[in-house]
C-alpha cells in the first residue's frame, strides 16, 4: 500500500469533515490545521493556537477520530498541537517514521498533564523595571530550556504580581516548541502525591513527573513542612535536573526564606536563577491597564486609567478587577466613565489597600509644617484659601493612609462633617490627576511624614 503522509490523510479527512460541520465552524476551527505526523495510529495535527487546540480537543475530537477511522479503517487517535512552522513534520511519509522513537512532541491540548492557561503568554505580559529580570529569565529558559544557569528558574514575589502568568508563558512557549510540559500548583502536586500513596501508585506518580521535558510548579512554598511530599519532589527534582530538563518554580518568597524546608532542597532551589517581582510602579500599572482595556475593547479616557492606576497599588489582579468594575459600573448607570465615577466604583476597594497608619498627630503636624502653619489652624474654623487647601490635603492623606472612618477624620479636624471629608478626598484625588504640582505636594508630604515617623521611632 502506498504510504500516505500525515497531511494527505488529513486532507482527505478535512474533505469529509467539511460536509459534517457547519461552514462557520469549519472555517473557525478546522480550516487552518494540518497533518504533522502519523505513527502508531496517532495522528498529530497542527493548529494555529492553544485556544483552537483546546476547542477542538473538547468539542470536535470524537467526530474527527470517527472520520479518520472511517478513512483508515483502523483505530486512530488524534492530538492537536500548536503548529510550529519551523518544524517540518509533513515531509516524512508515515511508514518511514513508524520505527522512530516517539517524538518528544505535543500536546498543549490533549495531554491531561498540562493545564496551561493560553491567555498567559509572554506577549500579553507587560514588562517594566519591577518584573524585567523575572521576564528575561523566563524568556531565557524558554529559549534554552534545561540550560543549567536557568535551572531551576525560581520566580518569587507578592500576590497578584504575575508569577503564575510568567510560569504559564514559559509553559506555553515550550509546548509550542513541541515539549512535554507539566504545570501544577504545589498544592495539586501534594494532593496527587498523597493520593498515589493511598492508592499504592507512587511509581506512576514518579514516572509521570520524571518523564516530562519541563516541570512547572506554582507556589512551591506550599510544600514546606510536608516532609514526604518534599522528599518526593527532591528526588524528582534531581532526576530532571540531571537529565537537563527545565524546572521552574514560583513562590511568595526567595528560596532562603521558605520556612521549614530541608537545607538540601533549599540549596538546590538556589542553584539556578532566582528572580523577584516587585509591586508595579505607577507607569507599569498604567501600561497594564491600557493594555487590558485595549484587549477588552473598552475605551477609557487617560485620566480614568490614571485614576485607577493611582488608587490600586498593590496588585495587578486587583488592578484588572478594578478596571472591570469601573466599566461594569458605567454600563449599569448608562453613563460615560469619568475619574469621579471611577472613584465611586472603587470606593471600597481603594480604602482596602494596606495602609501605613501614621498617627493623626504625626499626619496633621507634618501637613501643618509643610504649609508653615500651626496644627491648630487645621482644626480651626479658619476658611482662608491656604488653610482650606492644607485641610483638604490633610483629609485626603488621612483617608488614604489610615483606617479611620469619614466621621473619625472629621473629628480629628475639629469636628467637620463626614461629607466634607469625602468631598475633600475626591477633590484632591482629581486635582492630583489634573495638576502635577498637587501630586508633587502629596508626595513631598508623604516623604516628610515617613522621615518624621522613623525619626520618632529612632
Ligand atoms: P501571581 O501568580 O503572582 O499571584 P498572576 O500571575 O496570577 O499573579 O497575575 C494576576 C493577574 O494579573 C493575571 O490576570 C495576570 O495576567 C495579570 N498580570 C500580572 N502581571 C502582569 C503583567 N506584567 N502584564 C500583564 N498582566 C499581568
Ligand atoms: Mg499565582
Amino acid at each position: 500500500m502506498k504510504t500516505r503522509t500525515a497531511q494527505e490523510i488529513w486532507e482527505t479527512a478535512l474533505g469529509e469533515l467539511q460536509l459534517q460541520v457547519s461552514k462557520a465552524n469549519y472555517r473557525t476551527w478546522l480550516e487552518k490545521t494540518r497533518g504533522l505526523s502519523y505513527q502508531d495510529n496517532l495522528l498529530i495535527l497542527g493548529v494555529p493556537n492553544t485556544f483552537i487546540a483546546e476547542y477542538l480537543n473538547k468539542n470536535l475530537r470524537s467526530l474527527v477520530e470517527k472520520t479518520l477511522i472511517g478513512i483508515l479503517q483502523r483505530d486512530v487517535q488524534v492530538r492537536f498541537t500548536v503548529d510550529n512552522p519551523g518544524r517540518n513534520f509533513e515531509a516524512q511519509p508515515a511508514a518511514q517514521v513508524s520505527n522512530m522513537p516517539i517524538l518528544p512532541t505535543v500536546v498543549a491540548a490533549s495531554a491531561p498533564l498540562t493545564r496551561l492557561n493560553p491567555k498567559y503568554t509572554f506577549d500579553s505580559f507587560v514588562v517594566s523595571s519591577c518584573n524585567r529580570l523575572a521576564y528575561a529569565a523566563a524568556m531565557g529558559a524558554a529559549d534554552k530550556p534545561g540550560l543549567s544557569s536557568y535551572n531551576p528558574l525560581y520566580i518569587y514575589g507578592g500576590v497578584g504580581l504575575g508569577k503564575t502568568h510568567l510560569l504559564n508563558a514559559l509553559g506555553n512557549s515550550a509546548c509550542q516548541q513541541g515539549m512535554r510540559v507539566i504545570l501544577v500548583s504545589a498544592e495539586q502536586f501534594t494532593n496527587e502525591f498523597v493520593n498515589s500513596i493511598r492508592e499504592r501508585r507512587t511509581e506512576d506518580f514518579r514516572s509521570k513527573y520524571r518523564n516530562t521535558d519541563m516541570l512547572l510548579i506554582d507556589d512551591i512554598q506550599f510544600i514546606s513542612g510536608k516532609e514526604q511530599t518534599e522528599e518526593s519532589f527532591f528526588h524528582i527534582f534531581n532526576e530532571l535536573r540531571d537529565a537537563d530538563r527545565q524546572i521552574a518554580l514560583t513562590s511568595n518568597c526567595p528560596p532562603h526564606s521558605i520556612p521549614m524546608i530541608e537545607d538540601r532542597l533549599r540549596s538546590r532551589l538556589e542553584w539556578g536563577l532566582s528572580a523577584g517581582i516587585q509591586a508595579p510602579d505607577f507607569e507599569t500599572r498604567l501600561a497594564i491597564l491600557a493594555d487590558k482595556a485595549g484587549k477588552e475593547g473598552v475605551k477609557l479616557a487617560p485620566d480614568v486609567l490614571e485614576f485607577i492606576a493611582e488608587h490600586i497599588k498593590q496588585n495587578i489582579r486587583e488592578l484588572e478587577g478594578s478596571l472591570n468594575r469601573v466599566v461594569a459600573y458605567a454600563k449599569l448607570l448608562r453613563t460615560v466613565v469619568t475619574p469621579e465615577l471611577a472613584g465611586e466604583a472603587l470606593q471600597d476597594i481603594s480604602s482596602r489597600q494596606p495602609k501605613a497608619l501614621p498617627s493623626p498627630t504625626l499626619l496633621l503636624d507634618t501637613v501643618a509644617d509643610y504649609f508653615n502653619m500651626d496644627m491648630q489652624d487645621l482644626k480651626s474654623p479658619k476658611r482662608d484659601k491656604q488653610t482650606s487647601y492644607a485641610r483638604h490635603i490633610a483629609m485626603y492623606l488621612m483617608r488614604e493612609q489610615t483606617d479611620f472612618s469619614l466621621s473619625h477624620i472629621g473629628r480629628e479636624l475639629g469636628g467637620r462633617q463626614p461629607i466634607s471629608v469625602s468631598q475633600s478626598h475626591k477633590k484632591i484625588s482629581l486635582d492630583m490627576i489634573s495638576d502635577p504640582a498637587v501630586k508633587q505636594t502629596i508626595n513631598e508630604i508623604q516623604q516628610k511624614m515617613a522621615a518624621n515617623k522613623s525619626a520618632s521611632h529612632a
